[in-house]
């Protein structure tokens, strides 16, 4: 089985657990590098499944060190572009004492924007994906990408669907990178109808479509052909609809909570790692559930690898 994520990975700026906003002094920050789907393909590769993350990067010594990292995970990175003179987006983190997080961004320009737009590119990326099990997107990699090139990306994951390639996707709704809440949900619409698993988080559905209640976002994701659905809701348990039956399954308490950056990325990975080993759902979203426990308990979206790996995942062949 091997994986293709699409997006964005950005510099991270995450404060850490001295810093005195009080004083006016200098905040101390950890540097590391995020992005939703690059988060997801990390904790995918710690749970053993071969990934490969598609992007574009500039050539900087930021960009070098996201390759150099990217390789230290075991992740292909034969798939990723290099643009001279640009450099990746960055974003910085900061929580509340209950460890909600709010996040700033400078990513305009950055090189990930251009995924899929040139058509020579993007020739060479179609034969590449055609390879893949499962290609994984997010509605922030559709929410970068231009409008043309959403519509080639479709246009291939209809054809790879078509032979047989399965289409992983969480919406990951953020207004701001979108011209009009009309225009996300439009190209949302177009892309769960291309979707097998729609790994949503309940929060961004409500955002995007103004749900009250979780069976609104059941109705409507059925209805644009989502066969596995699994919903995201914090701390409450994960809703599952698969073969036609809606199931709800508990959130193991996590007893501090430190910074939920990265929660619903990494559950995405380990439910995507154990499916893709053949685990059943409801053992995936158990899976999903604990690489989000660890991965909440730690400041910033990557948990530095020997600390993840040093507690084995548990995952229950289905
Ligand atoms: P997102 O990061 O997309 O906002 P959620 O907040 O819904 O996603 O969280 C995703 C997953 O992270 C949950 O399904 C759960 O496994 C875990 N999680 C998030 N918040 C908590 C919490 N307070 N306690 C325990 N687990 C949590």
């Amino acid at each position: 089985m091997k994986l293709a994520a699409l997006g964005e990975v950005m510099v991270e700026l995450a404060p850490q657990a001295s810093v005195d906003s009080g004083q006016g002094g200098k905040a101390l920050l950890a540097q590391s590098y995020a992005g939703d789907t690059y988060n997801t393909a990390v904790y995918i590769a710690r749970g053993g499944v071969d990934v490969s993350y598609v992007t574009l990067l500039g050539d900087d010594p930021y960009s070098e060190e996201v390759l150099t990292r990217l390789a230290g995970e075991g992740i292909d990175t034969s798939a990723i572009a290099r643009l001279p003179g640009r450099c990746p987006g960055l974003y910085m983190i900061q929580n509340t004492p209950d460890g909600e997080r709010y996040f700033t961004y400078w990513r305009g320009e950055a090189p990930a924007r251009e995924l899929f737009a040139d058509a020579t590119r993007r020739e060479a990326l179609a034969a590449y994906l055609q390879e893949m099990d499962c290609i994984y997107l997010s509605g922030i990699t559709l929410a970068i990408m231009t409008p043309e090139a959403r519509a080639e990306l479709l246009t291939f994951l209809e054809g790879y669907r078509a032979r047989g390639g399965r289409v992983a996707f969480d919406s990951n709704y953020r207004p701001r990178l979108w011209a009009s809440a009309d225009t996300a949900r439009a190209a949302v619409a177009e892309f769960l109808q291309q979707t097998d698993m729609a790994l949503l988080t309940f929060e961004d559905e409500q955002a995007l479509w103004g749900d009250k209640r979780p069976g609104s976002c059941v109705k409507r994701n059925t209805g644009f052909g989502v066969s596995e659905l699994v919903i995201k809701r914090g701390a409450e348990p994960v809703l599952l609809q698969f073969d036609g039956e809606l199931s709800a399954i508990d959130v193991p308490r996590v007893s501090s909570v430190v910074d939920t950056t990265g929660a619903g990325d990494s559950f995405n990975a380990g439910y995507l790692a154990a499916r893709l080993q053949g685990t059943s759902p409801e053992a995936s979203i158990a899976a999903g559930n604990r690489c989000a426990a660890r991965v909440i308990g730690h400041r910033g979206a990557i948990i530095p690898r020997a600390e993840y790996l040093a507690v084995e995942p548990e995952v229950e062949p289905g």
